[in-house]
């Protein structure tokens, strides 16, 4: 099983790689953002508690995320491997999620991270809450709330894993095509 993190801010372009890179692969997309809206969607008790959060720009809690995850992992016993997008988003999920594939004897294999300055990613955002539909994307406030949280949230989960000599930064910025094939050549060293 071969496993991926992509990583990046919000805007950093996981949603689209992701897409790109399961269908090369052959791996099982993990987005917790889908897993969520699709419970927001179905009106479900943990969605509605989720929505208010992500509303404001906040965090899920650590233990609902971490139960998706679980439940996705245990469902597809025969995926050649995972790529998660947006999970883990703090320290606490990855070191949850490194728990819950050491028992399915795996692991991480890398962590791509996506690198795109702010001014270009606050850019995109502002594009995308034209087309998305999304609350959270409205709204200039919750967009700068995003931003905070992840760099006092998220940014320690580079940290953690670079302490594995597991995290590789890719340039964000360019055609799609352009960054995707960074990204595959970077996969493609670690899988032969
Ligand atoms: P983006 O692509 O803009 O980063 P996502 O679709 O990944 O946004 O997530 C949207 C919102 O869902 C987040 O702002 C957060 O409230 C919630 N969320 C998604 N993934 C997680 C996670 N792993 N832990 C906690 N909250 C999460």
């Amino acid at each position: 099983m071969f496993n991926i993190i992509l990583f990046g801010p919000p805007g950093s372009g996981k949603g689209t790689q992701s897409k790109l890179l399961i269908e090369k692969y052959g791996l099982v997309h993990l987005s917790t953002g889908d897993l969520l809206r699709s419970e927001i969607a179905a009106q479900t008790a943990l969605g509605l508690e989720a929505k208010a959060l992500m509303d404001k720009g906040q965090l899920v809690p650590d233990e609902v995320v971490v139960g998706m995850i679980s439940s996705v992992l245990d469902a597809k016993p025969n995926a050649k491997g995972f790529l998660f997008d947006g999970f883990p988003r703090t320290e606490t999920q990855s070191e949850a999620l490194d728990n819950l594939l050491k028992l399915k004897k795996s692991e991480i294999g890398v962590v791509l991270a996506l690198d795109v300055n702010e001014e270009e990613l606050i850019k995109r955002l502002i594009n995308r809450a034209l087309t998305s539909g999304r609350s959270d994307d409205a709204n200039p406030e919750v967009q700068k709330k995003r931003q905070e949280v992840y760099k006092r949230e998220t940014l320690p989960v580079a940290a953690y894993y670079n302490k594995f000599n597991k995290v590789v930064h890719v340039k964000g910025e360019g055609t799609v095509e352009e960054i995707f094939s960074a990204l595959c050549s970077e996969i493609e060293k670690r899988l032969s």
